[in-house]
């Protein structure tokens, strides 16, 4: 199984998306960071304990951000959430694209990553994937229609009865 997420508004939110961050970025507690301008992002609530979560169950996790890279790195390291991500992919190409670089990984490998569910708060990257020829087969989640980020703990667990 591999699970897909996107970042800003899905995983974490505030002042700036996470590519506009500027460093060094200062922790203020567990989950929120500020950056040298003073602006700040916080993870949500859940991230953290379903990343956890994902990780024990042996699930692949990828991030797919359109962003600037390296401010995106430099708050994964802030936030200590880089060993929880199997797959990084931040950068400027649209959603599906993204996904296809990650499944291209398993196809050289010659691995098999089972169910693919992707998550995203913004209609448009979700729209795209659905609509893309080759990725027929992905799950898509919008997040801002979950009511918790835990809920994609009983969507992805109940696909693996
Ligand atoms: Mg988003």
């Amino acid at each position: 199984m591999l699970v897909i997420l996107d970042g800003d508004g899905t995983l974490w939110s505030g002042d700036v998306l996470a590519g506009y961050l500027t460093t060094p970025l200062h922790q203020i507690d567990e989950n929120t960071i500020v950056d040298h301008q003073g602006k700040k992002i916080c993870l949500k609530e859940e991230a953290r304990e379903v990343l956890e979560k994902l990780h024990e169950k042996n699930i692949f996790v990828a991030l797919a951000s359109q962003n600037r890279k390296l401010p995106v790195i430099a708050l994964l390291r802030r936030l200590q959430l880089t060993p929880y991500f199997n797959f990084l992919e931040v950068s400027w190409t649209e959603k599906d694209e993204m996904i296809q670089n990650i499944l291209e990984i398993f196809e050289k490998k010659g691995r098999d990553p089972g169910k693919i569910f992707f998550v995203d708060d913004f209609a448009y990257n979700l729209e795209i994937v659905e609509a893309s020829p080759g990725l027929s087969h992905v799950i898509c989640i919008n997040a801002s229609e979950l009511d918790s980020l835990k809920d994609l703990l009983d969507i992805v667990g109940t696909q693996t009865e």
